[in-house]
């Protein structure tokens, strides 16, 4: 059995929890919060522990698996632990990647273990579609198109807006600009030709509505260069149908081959996720299989998903794999 300690208990923190208690391999030690204990309650009621905590059961534990949040929380997080044990993150601020690899790979290398940062789809499982794109068709285009789902950062940017209460952001993909790209058109698409934005917002009783709405639709980075929908809506309503974290995408890799280039080709890989966070999470546990892996061969240092083989995800064996699924 991989024993898993959870590090940090929010959205992704609970799919682990989830995603390790369906692994035949895999059992849960616990949970480790920075968080009084005692005000956290556990899914499966494995037990909480105070951070500090978790120094003192080194001995019981294979691979921590951190769940904080990219901006704060894993920039210390994981180097700090890395010296201390396997662990695996999803950090997910793509500009300070390799930033954030330089730190852990120092502690991992220091610490002799295994780290693998980065990892869920995007980054995740959208770089590695975009890695074999690029590689197996040299001469082509990528896209990426998120969503239809819940853009956390966005919502959040509604939200301290005076006079907002609540409000959810969905990120929708121009469908026209899908259909050239799957032509094999190889169309240049602007900001606003790839994604619109909709937005739900519940405003404070009172609130100038056209205000709020101008602010949204203006707001520089995050709306100004989209097509902005605003919908006022009430807080019942909020919580009755946009209370999921829904989220996806496609990554494309179109290009051709032959001497001529006469032969087109369109790579398509497509994630349709009711949970966002728990998606992610079933990536990080089938990833922390790795770690475990690659620490009992003697492996050490820094790893993100494109340095490791398919096989150290899958709980069967290498012949097992080769029978039934190549
Ligand atoms: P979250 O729910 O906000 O949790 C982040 C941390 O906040 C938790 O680890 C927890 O730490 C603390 N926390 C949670 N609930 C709390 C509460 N009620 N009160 C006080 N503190 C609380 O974030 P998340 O949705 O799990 O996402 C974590 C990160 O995953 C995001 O920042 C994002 O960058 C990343 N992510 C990556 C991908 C990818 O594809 N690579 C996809 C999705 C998300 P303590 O228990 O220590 O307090």
């Amino acid at each position: 059995m991989i024993k898993i300690g959870i590090v940090g208990y929010g959205n992704l923190g609970r799919g682990v929890e989830c995603a390790v208690s369906k692994s035949n391999d895999m059992e849960l030690v616990g949970v480790f919060s920075r968080r009084n204990p005692e005000t956290v309650k556990t899914h499966t009621n494995v037990p909480v522990y105070e951070m500090k905590k978790v120094y003192d059961m080194k001995d019981q534990i294979d691979v921590l698996v951190l769940c904080g949040g990219s901006a704060n929380d894993l920039p210390k997080q994981t180097a700090e632990l890395a010296e201390h044990f396997n662990v695996i993150d999803s950090f997910d601020t793509h500009a300070k990647i390799p930033e954030h690899f330089e730190d852990v790979n120092k502690a991992s290398v220091n610490g002799k273990h295994i780290s693998i940062i980065s990892v869920g789809w995007d980054p995740g499982l959208f770089s590695l579609n975009r890695l074999y794109g690029q590689a197996i068709l040299p001469n082509g285009n990528d896209y990426t198109f998120w969503g239809k789902g819940v853009s956390q950062g966005h919502s959040d940017a509604i939200r301290r807006i005076e006079g907002v209460k609540d409000a959810r952001q969905y990120t929708i993909p121009v469908e026209v600009s899908l259909e050239s790209v799957r032509n094999g058109e190889n169309p240049d698409l602007t900001t606003r030709q790839k994604h619109t934005r909709e937005c739900f917002v519940v405003a404070e009783e009172g609130a100038d509505l056209e205000r709020i709405e101008n602010e949204i639709k203006t707001m520089p980075n995050y709306f100004s260069d989209y097509d902005t929908t605003v919908h006022f809506i009430s807080e019942e309503e909020l919580m009755r149908d946009h209370k999921g974290i829904p989220h996806g995408g496609i990554v494309f890799r179109t290009g051709t081959t032959g001497f001529d280039n006469e032969n087109k080709h369109v790579m398509e890989y497509k994630l349709t996720l009711d949970s966002n966070p728990e998606f992610t999470s079933s990536v990080l546990v089938a990833f922390a299989r790795a770690a475990y892996r690659l620490a009992s061969e003697g492996q050490y240092g820094c790893k993100t998903i494109f340095d490791i083989a398919p096989a150290y995800l899958h709980p069967a064996t290498g012949e097992e794999l080769r029978k039934n699924l190549l």
